[in-house]
């Protein structure tokens, strides 16, 4: 089994709930789909349909607003009732395309499948994967195009994640048992495109059978893939533990996997390049773990991106009356959800409804100096000190002395805390402060900039 890395806890997965049940279609269909313009990092997209015009499965809906975005399209076939900003899961709205399904699941004409799969260039593959509007599915979303050509010729080891540790969530390891053959294709394409003898896969200790059935695939196909068999222990999901785990190389702080020559590629991602290729579908679905104390009958269930999760939650035989709590995402790193009206996104993996005592929660909470946050930080920060320099106030000492900006929000500290302080939290706010920060300095700059520049015309004048 592979070396672990540094730190993380043993949350109780949570995972039997769904582990055994096969992915199901939502049924019934949406009658109508809000497709927010982004679901990505980097810029959002520019709507391309107006009300009123009728669009197929496939078509594009949403032009890439720069090169860090991901094109959209439309998830069902139907008519565009409204394109206007609506409510969004990471707060506030967000201009959205509405369609009106007419059930009729008409697939674009522009959906085809790549002529020769096997004879692709790199070059090839990153154009498909670009128009497909593929980006990282495990929460992550950034476009997979920029991922993989700011790889290309620096990368000489692949990984793709399937460790999928958050509690509750098993819509990679379903896809392990239900669509190995994706899995094992999507991986060997990547083998291809960055020229390495074998593509690694890895998935944790407690997903034994989806291992084995990867592995009888790999045979089958006489496929480029490693399985590789890790220590279940959260977050192995994230970029820089999982690389550690699988090649045994750091990524130093303020780095990414791609400078220690490793690029890794979340499992449905995998599939949605390999569906790219061989199908020509774009993204237009998402596999969603419905789950929590306060879903009746929890489900993983496949659904047109854009499906409002209350649809899911129906589906789910509703909402228990005691329901405190909606997150999008795993316990640990999800977005609490205050609507019901939100809709299911590209990195959309989860939809959490909690009714009984799992919120740990404390008035007035009190650091009793245990240290135990240190000791389970991942990333060797000082929790401990974090919050005690943010809670001063002091942000220039917790981004430059201790590192802030390095957190990577997995809240491992925060579950461990006997006195229950909301750790990752402020940590959050913390990096939300200096992002801040950030951008009123470069919009100061570049007002400076523009003054002096309208200064120098009208003296030349
Ligand atoms: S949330 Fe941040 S500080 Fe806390 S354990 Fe994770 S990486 Fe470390
Ligand atoms: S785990 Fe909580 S109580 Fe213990 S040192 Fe860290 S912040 Fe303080």
């Amino acid at each position: 089994m592979a070396q672990a890395f540094f730190g993380g806890v043993h949350p109780n997965d949570m995972k039997a709930a769904t582990n055994e049940k096969a992915i199901e279609q939502l049924a019934p269909a949406p009658a109508q789909v809000v497709i927010p313009m982004s679901m990505h990092i980097g810029a959002p997209c520019k709507p391309i349909v107006s009300v009123g015009d009728k669009v197929k499965i496939g078509q594009r809906i949403g032009e890439p607003g720069g090169f860090v975005s991901a094109p959209i399209h439309a998830s069902v076939s139907g008519t565009v009732v409204a394109v206007e900003p609506r409510p969004f899961s990471m707060g506030g709205e967000m201009m959205s395309v509405v369609i009106e399904n007419d059930l009729q699941d008409t697939v674009s004409e522009e959906v085809k499948p790549a002529a020769d799969p096997d004879s692709l260039t790199p070059e090839q593959l990153v154009e498909i994967v670009k128009n497909a509007g593929i980006v990282g599915q495990g929460g992550a979303t950034f476009p997979t195009h920029v991922k993989i050509s700011s790889g290309l010729g620096k990368v000489d080891y692949v990984i793709i994640n399937a460790a999928e540790c958050e509690p509750y969530i098993t819509g990679d390891h379903r896809t392990c048992l239900e669509r190995p053959e994706q899995v094992i294709k999507g991986a060997t394409l990547l083998a291809k495109c960055f020229g390495v003898e074998h593509v690694y896969i890895g998935i944790e200790a407690n997903k034994q059978n989806a291992a084995d059935v990867l592995n009888k695939t790999i045979a089958e196909l006489k496929a480029p893939v490693v399985v590789q068999v890790l220590h279940t222990r959260y977050p192995q999901g994230a970029e820089k533990q999982l690389c550690q785990a699988v090649s045994g190389r750091q990524v130093p702080s303020g780095k990414l996997p791609a400078d220690a020559g490793c690029c890794i590629f979340n499992l449905n991602t995998t599939c949605a390049i390999y569906r790219a290729v061989y199908t020509g579908m774009p993204v237009v679905n998402k596999i969603v773990t419905v789950s929590g104390s306060g879903v009746i009958e929890p489900k993983n269930l496949e659904c047109p991106i854009g499906t409002p999760i209350s649809l899911l939650f129906d589906a789910c035989g509703g909402l228990d009356e005691k329901t405190y709590k909606l997150i999008m995402g795993g316990p640990m790193m999800g977005l609490a959800q205050y609507s019901t009206d939100v809709t299911v996104g590209k990195g959309t993996g989860a939809m959490l409804a909690f009714a009984g005592d799992e919120e740990k929660h404390a008035e007035d909470p009190q650091c009793i100096r245990c240290g135990k946050c240190v000791g389970v930080c991942p990333v060797r920060l000082e929790p401990v000190y974090m919050y005690k320099y943010l809670m001063k106030g002091d942000v220039d000492t917790w981004q430059n002395v201790l590192h802030g900006m390095d957190c990577i929000e997995c809240g491992a500290c925060a579950y461990t805390c006997p006195a229950r302080i909301p750790l990752t939290h402020a940590f959050r706010m913390g990096k939300q402060k200096v992002n801040n920060a950030r951008m009123a300095a470069k919009a100061k700059a570049e007002a400076e900039k523009k003054a002096a520049e309208e200064k120098a015309e009208k003296k030349e004048a």
